[in-house]
């Protein structure tokens, strides 16, 4: 078991996709030496977390927009709650992402970045990570 920790991430709209790659090496410059893995892990129903392209913010308003033609937030679901397609957009995102440490630093590729994938917000919601 390695060092745990967390962070919050407030959202400001009903769908985002978050940059939390600093968050996330922050953390793992103050708790990580040598060669290992971080885990980041959401823990939220309507959230989720995803790497992909960081350098062109098209790309992640692309994944949204497809998400959404996959599963349309006015679409017709059993859930009373009416936030069935966040539901359904958190687990085809997947609620963990696992990076490898070398050296102490994240060993993401050129244009990776790792991204807070909001559903159903603007919410105020906590990232957890565990470095080792
Ligand atoms: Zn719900």
């Amino acid at each position: 078991m390695g060092v745990r920790g967390s962070f919050d991430v407030r959202t400001s709209s009903r769908l985002e996709m978050v940059d939390i790659t600093r968050h996330v090496r922050d953390a793992v410059a103050s708790h990580a030496a040598g060669d290992g893995w971080c885990t980041v892990y959401v823990p939220h129903t309507t959230a989720g977390v995803t790497i992909n392209e960081g350098a062109d913010p098209d790309v992640a308003s692309d994944i949204l927009d497809a998400l959404e033609r996959i599963v349309p937030s006015g679409g017709s679901y059993r859930h009373r709650e009416g936030n069935a397609a966040a539901h359904v957009k958190a687990s085809l995102v997947g609620s963990s992402a696992r990076v490898p440490i070398e050296g102490g630093r994240l060993a993401l590729g050129t244009w990776q970045a790792i991204f807070f994938c909001e559903f159903d917000g603007p919410r105020s919601r906590t990232v957890l990570f565990d470095v080792s």
